[in-house]
């Protein structure tokens, strides 16, 4: 093998370790700050929905700015901003993720008792007890209602949501063990 193509075997092959610890790198980032981050407004001191711009926050380097946000609950009404909640928005408790499980953490379901855990594979989240009655999914809570939810709720199991939801709404399907009569006069 001449000294040509040791070369190129040698550029080759670091091109390709390059692209492996880019894609691990971008994956990364990914999974960290990809989602709904739930941030306090400066402005006006409310909770506010924020998406990073994860193309930039992929392509960036080392020791530059956070990456800016793409995407604010705000700016639809307000028009865009400075963003100077762009670096609690990169903080790893800021993910909506991040907060119920710091809520759901050290608490067990408010009916069974049972661990709460996520299993977002398969789509089955902690869940929310309203104080009205009504449970659902933390998923399923809008973005900038989450802070006052995980406030107001008690947390619940996947199993014991889905219980509760066809009890809502099939009442007429749902016979409560209490209210099951065993005949023991039958003929025989
Ligand atoms: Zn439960």
């Amino acid at each position: 093998m001449d000294s040509g193509t040791v070369a190129a075997v040698v550029i080759v092959g670091l091109l390709g370790a390059w692209g492996v610890w880019f894609a691990a790198r971008a994956l990364a980032i990914r999974r960290r700050l990809q989602g709904d981050r739930v941030v306090t407004c400066p402005e006006t001191g409310q909770p506010a929905i924020v998406h990073i711009d994860l193309a930039l926050a992929v392509t960036s380097t080392a020791g530059s700015a956070p990456a800016p946000l793409e995407a604010c609950s705000r700016w639809a009404a307000r028009g865009q901003c400075d963003q100077p909640c762009v670096c609690a928005a990169h903080l790893p408790a800021s993910s909506a993720s991040a907060l119920v499980k710091a809520w759901a953490k050290d608490r067990t379901c408010t009916t069974c008792g049972g661990e709460l855990v996520e299993h977002p594979l398969v789509g089955h989240h902690i869940a929310l007890f309203e104080p009205g009655g009504i449970t659902r999914e933390w998923v399923d809570v809008a973005g900038e209602r989450l802070p006052l939810a995980l406030a107001t709720c008690l947390p619940l199991c996947w199993n014991c949501h889905q219980a509760a939801s066809f009890r809502r709404l099939y009442p007429e399907l749902v016979v409560d063990r209490d209210d099951l009569t065993v005949h023991t006069d039958l003929p025989t």
